[in-house]
């Protein structure tokens, strides 16, 4: 995990860094810090998040430097453990995304030679590595170090005498942006949008010498081309434009974002393959996971193809015996454990199509092809926006191969989201707020719906929360059921109402609140619930659409009355790059 920046240019390295790593801070947020090279490597780390200013680094004057924000997994937060490490000289001072498994036998060979240690961070043996083998050409002594690394990363290192950042990755993410007379790395493209256009994405293997002139990229010590792609994205997009947060604005995009992604997303790879096989398996985590349950639905009923839905996680662990194709959902197209149940799919044969938000990640590079969400840069750490994007891919491909049964829904829909953006939640979210646990319910495709709804509560209001089909409550969970513990139930029109409505019964009848979310105007519902929120609209394909941004509006807003801090949860990271 975490987020790396590097640049080499005209200007003042640290600020850019500084100002890149705010960017990335949702990859990773419980320590940063900036090395620069000027006469010498000055370091400036600290634990913590980022500061609004940081007089300290005005001294800091060199033009080429590196920086990282930590989301730690070796050695607690802390300021010695906060990126850059250096070499016992301090001369060498390098950044890290990923994890470093033999590091504790490297450590204790470097220690036998000599070298002495400062954090307990796998890292600090990369600095150690390259002080080992620099002589003044830094590319070299990159390329010769990482020679005994196992494990996963991309790193950004910089030494006296070489005036170059030399970057390495491996089955860590890295993109280059090649400006005008300066050149930046970074973990992603949102620190690099306000300085050029044009990106290189490095593949596993690649060592880079970045100059301000450009990169130059070697494979197994050969030269090598990697094409110049221009990025789509700008940089209007990854700030608040006037909402208090980031998710806010993200849930506001949704019509857009369905609106734009279910007309550009071109679904033909996954088309041609299931007319071929007609039988798909979708591996994805967290809500990209609940995005593929919905679409098991989608497809499944319009057009007749059945899928299963593994985790990413147990996929790779416990391949089932498919043949048929295999689809990855990742907004990010970095999550660890998506991309080796890829690797897995691909050991068995099987055709893999990867469904993501970025263009040139790994997860495009690995599988046979590709699917794009239109759903831009999301910041916020809990996702919205891109999982509304990807249930757009979905309609779009069910609509494809059953015949464009569900074109209707799809021209209507982001109309529906709209509307539903105007619903005051309050009355629903003084009962959450004051709840130690909540459960969400639903049945049919809602079921997926309410696991994704009790994801977003607990993960920004750190309220425990459980999705649960409906009919599974009374077999377990219903010993749990108190007037301090809501159910938000959700009870649309369709083969399922009249047996929510006994379920929602069952609940009341054992003291439970529950919070109804049904169709605006019906009566039978709004008077078994305590408090009634309604979405609009007859289309039941819509309805998934809008009760999830419902979802989402409620765990903001519940989250907000809690002051907690919703952009970045605390424990968690966005994009989760490691296994
Ligand atoms: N494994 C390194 C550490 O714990 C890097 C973690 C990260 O990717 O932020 O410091």
């Amino acid at each position: 995990m975490c987020g790396i920046v590097g640049y080499a240019g005209r200007r003042r390295a640290a600020p850019l860094i500084i100002d890149g790593l705010r960017r990335l801070e949702y990859r990773g947020y419980d320590s940063f810090g900036v090395a620069t090279l000027g006469s010498h490597v000055e370091v400036y780390k600290r634990c913590g998040r980022i500061p609004a200013s940081i007089p300290d680094t005005r001294s800091m004057k060199g033009t080429l430097g590196i920086g990282h924000t930590r989301w730690a997994t070796h050695g607690a937060p802390s300021d010695v453990n906060a990126h850059p490490h250096t070499d016992c000289t301090g001369r060498i001072a390098v950044v890290h995304n990923g994890i470093i498994e033999n590091y504790a036998s490297l450590r204790k060979k470097l220690e036998r030679r000599g070298h002495s240690f400062r954090s307990e961070t796998d890292t600090e043996v990369i600095a150690h590595l390259i002080e080992e083998n620099y002589a003044g050409d830094l590319v070299k002594a990159v390329q010769e170090s990482v020679k005994s690394l196992d494990g996963s990363y991309a790193l950004l290192a910089i030494a006296e005498g070489d005036r170059r950042i030399v970057a390495a990755r491996n089955a860590s993410p890295l993109v280059l942006g090649l400006g005008d007379g300066e050149t930046l790395a970074a973990s992603d493209m949102t620190p690099l949008l306000e300085y050029t256009e044009r990106v290189v994405f490095p593949e596993d293997g690649d060592i880079i010498s970045i100059t301000p002139q450009g990169a130059e990229i070697l494979n197994q010590g050969k030269p090598v081309e990697r094409p110049v792609e221009l990025v789509n994205w700008c940089v209007d997009d990854v700030k608040k434009g006037g909402f208090e947060h980031y998710m806010l604005k993200e849930i506001f995009e949704q019509p857009r974002v369905f609106y734009e992604t279910a007309r550009a997303a071109d679904p033909a790879p996954l088309v041609d393959l299931l007319r071929v096989t007609p039988a798909l398996t979708i591996v994805a985590c967290g809500t990209s996971y609940h995005a593929g349950l919905i679409a098991r639905y989608l497809l499944e009923e319009c057009a007749g193809i059945p899928v299963r839905v593994d985790h990413a996680s147990e996929f790779r662990y416990s391949i089932p015996p498919v043949r048929n194709p295999v689809l990855a959902v990742t907004q990010s197209g970095e999550t660890a454990d998506t991309l080796w149940a890829v690797r897995a799919a691909r050991s068995r044969n099987c055709p893999t199509v990867a469904l993501t938000n970025v263009v040139g990640s790994s997860v495009t590079r690995l599988a046979d092809a590709a699917i794009y969400t239109r759903a831009g840069p999301e910041v916020g750490v809990a996702a919205t926006k891109s999982f509304i994007a990807q249930l757009a891919v979905f309609m779009a491909l069910a609509d494809r191969l059953g015949g464009g049964s569900l074109a209707g829904s799809i021209a209507t829909a982001h109309l529906s989201i709209g509307d539903l953006l105007q619903q005051d939640v309050e009355e629903a979210v003084a009962v959450c707020g004051r709840a130690r646990s909540i459960f969400f319910v639903g049945r049919g495709p809602f079921y997926p719906v309410a696991l994704e709804g009790a994801l977003k509560m607990k993960e920004i209001s750190y309220i425990h929360a459980e999705g649960y089909a409906a009919g599974e409550l009374k077999h377990g969970p219903f010993a749990l059921l108190t007037p301090e513990t809501p159910v938000v139930a959700i009870c649309l029109p369709g083969p399922t109402y009249r047996v929510m409505i006994s379920n929602i019964k069952e609940i009341k009848a054992r003291g439970a609140q529950v919070i109804g979310i049904g169709l605006a105007g019906d009566g039978e519902l709004a008077d078994v619930v305590d408090v009634f929120l309604t979405i609009p609209g007859e289309d039941p394909w819509v309805h998934i659409l809008t009760a999830s941004v419902l979802l989402q509006l409620l765990a903001y807003h519940t989250a907000r009355s809690l002051k907690t801090d919703i952009d970045r949860p605390r424990n968690l990271a966005k994009s989760v790059t490691v296994e």
